[in-house]
């Protein structure tokens, strides 16, 4: 370990941790952001940007975020490719053990983010961005007039297969049991919904196509009958949206930092955690809208609170 104690220590370059980044640098704060793959979080993994309040037409998430870093890095904050896997938040001075270094700061700003579950069928991470996407706010747009499949029955499913309706030609809940797991009052509306269908009993056995989704395989768990669905030839692609559940990555914070039962990590309205110094922001924490703008903007919040926290003491 170096003798080097940073001011704020941001773990995670999504928006969240970029922002913070960018906020805590221009403070002329010491900051660093630990990223153990690329940046961008999981907009890296997003076609296209649409709500982003300015972002140019078409911007790409990979183009948005490595823009949210390369201005992190104009401003002083230093991005270090490093797997943070131990932390030790109490007393004013931290410390993280990453898998290649081990670092000290005054202030820690927690930005894992999160990540949708995946089904865990063959063909469904091959086929990310293209025709299978974790986000409808996101990516409904690319599917106008096509025909999509949500995967799930929970709120989130359902919530968003009525969004998806907005764009898509039909859309299709495939569910596990035969009951929606969703609140009475999204039941009622989905069911009042004629752009939507249901496939019960059924999950996703394969996902499959050359560059692009072209066929989906079901399996019916009453009767074990396999099914497969392909693209319309006119259209040539469908959507895929799985929504199995969301969640935090904060597996490394258990026990250190106050979660709810979903291990979303508990903070005020300045992104301050029950622990002093230590901040979350973006989608790892609890909140009711987790987008690229609420990410940021937590972000910032946490950056500037570092900044106070740090005068006082
Ligand atoms: P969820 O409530 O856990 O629902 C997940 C759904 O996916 C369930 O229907 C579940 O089936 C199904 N599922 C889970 N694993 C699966 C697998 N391996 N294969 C196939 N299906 C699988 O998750 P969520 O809908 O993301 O919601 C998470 C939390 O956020 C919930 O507390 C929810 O109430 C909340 N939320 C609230 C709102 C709202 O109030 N407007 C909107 C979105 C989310 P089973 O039903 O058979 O278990």
């Amino acid at each position: 370990m170096s003798g080097l104690i940073y001011d704020v220590a941001i773990i995670g370059a999504g928006p969240a941790g970029l922002a913070a980044g960018l906020y805590a640098a221009r403070a002329r704060l010491d900051a660093v952001i630990f990223e153990k793959l690329g940046e961008g979080g999981q907009i890296a993994i997003t076609n296209e940007i649409e709500n982003y309040p300015g972002a140019p037409a078409n911007s790409s998430g990979p183009s948005l975020s490595g823009r949210m870093a390369e201005q992190a890095r104009e401003f002083g904050a230093k991005i270090i490719r490093d797997d943070i896997v131990d932390v030790e938040l109490e007393g004013c001075t931290k410390k993280l053990t990453g898998k290649s270094g081990v670092y000290s700061a005054k202030t820690v700003i927690i930005a894992n983010g999160g990540k949708a579950k995946p089904i865990g069928c063959p063909g469904e991470t091959e086929l990310v961005g293209k025709g299978v996407s974790y986000c409808a706010t996101c990516d409904a747009g690319f599917f106008s007039d096509l025909e999509v499949f949500v995967i799930g029955g929970g709120d989130a499913a359902v919530e968003e297969a009525i969004y998806l309706t907005k764009f898509a030609r039909k859309v299709t809940i495939v569910h596990r049991r035969d009951e929606l797991r969703a609140a009475k009052s999204i039941r009622d509306k989905a069911f009042a919904n004629e752009k939507l269908a249901f496939l019960w009993d059924t999950v996703v056995e394969e996902i499959s196509g050359d560059g692009m989704v072209e066929s989906i395989t079901f399996k019916n768990v009453k009767t074990n009958e396999i099914t497969t669905h392909n693209a319309d030839e006119e259209d040539g692609t469908f959507g895929i949206f799985p929504f199995i559940g969301f969640e935090p990555v904060s597996g490394l914070y258990k026990g250190k930092v106050e979660m709810d039962p979903a291990g979303y990590i508990i903070t005020d309205d300045n992104m301050k955690t029950n622990v002093q110094g230590v901040f979350a922001a973006g989608d790892i924490r609890v909140k009711s809208l987790r987008q690229v703008v609420t990410a940021a903007a937590d972000g910032a919040i946490a950056a500037v609170q570092a900044e106070k926290y740090i005068e006082g003491h």
